[in-house]
């Protein structure tokens, strides 16, 4: 099969991540995850008792930065310096130091180096906030995803749950969630917004199956 690129970007919550991995799991493509890359800038920013808005700080920390990408099954695994931080990196704290870092260009141009490393060799759907207008403008297919604010907060939390982070209750996911827009939108240096040629999809009151077969049809 033709290698093929998928990017979908949208708000925090927005179910991009869920939706994006079963689209892979389709096409027999790589999910990335780019924001879990982020956060894991953010959790050792915060180790180290870092202010994750400190550029200069942040940027000599981003050059000595250990961060792998593994798949196991379907599911992605973020490693930091070789540990495992896929499941450190879902915290309140870790989600909004990772909306910091990630204003901070020196970071993003790192980031984005690796995800378009890896698009550049294997069919993937990629979900973040900038790779339909910035990480891969080339792109085969670009989904921007919304959905209300309070079926966003509810999902987070939910996943959260699943994820056995049990002491976070959905006011502070919704705070969350609207902190981090602003923060995301906001920024200068590529923020979250739509590419004028992404197809836009409200999801708040789509099942996943209609998602992913919507999406799936666009790919034709
Ligand atoms: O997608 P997720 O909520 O895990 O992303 C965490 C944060 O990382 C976002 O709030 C955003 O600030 C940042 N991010 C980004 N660009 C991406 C993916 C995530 O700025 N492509």
């Amino acid at each position: 099969m033709k290698k093929i690129n998928i990017a979908i970007d949208g708000p925090a919550g927005a179910g991009k991540s869920t939706i994006a991995k079963l689209v892979a799991k389709k096409l027999d493509a790589i999910y990335l995850d780019t924001g879990a890359m982020y956060r894991a800038v953010a959790l050792k920013a915060i180790r180290q008792g870092m202010d994750t808005k400190d550029r200069e700080g942040i940027s000599l920390l981003i050059s000595k930065l250990d961060i792998k990408i593994r798949h196991i099954g379907s599911e992605q695994h973020i490693l930091l310096d070789d540990e495992d931080v896929s499941k450190e990196i879902r915290t309140p704290e870790v989600s909004i130091g990772a909306s910091n870092v990630a204003a901070i260009p020196e970071v993003r141009i790192k980031m984005v180096e690796i995800q378009r490393e890896i698009a550049a060799t294997t069919s993937v759907v990629m979900d973040g906030r900038d790779i339909g207008t910035f990480v891969l403008p080339g792109a085969d297919l670009k989904i921007f995803l919304t959905a209300s604010i309070e079926e966003r907060a509810a999902r987070r939390h939910k996943e959260m749950i699943e994820k056995g982070i049990t002491h976070v209750s959905l006011e502070e996911v919704q705070k969350d969630i609207v902190f981090r827009d602003r923060n995301d939108s906001s920024r200068d240096f590529a923020p979250l917004s739509k590419a004028e040629d992404a197809v836009e999809m409200d999801t708040t009151k789509m099942t996943l199956d209609q998602v992913v077969e919507k999406i799936i049809s666009l790919v034709g």
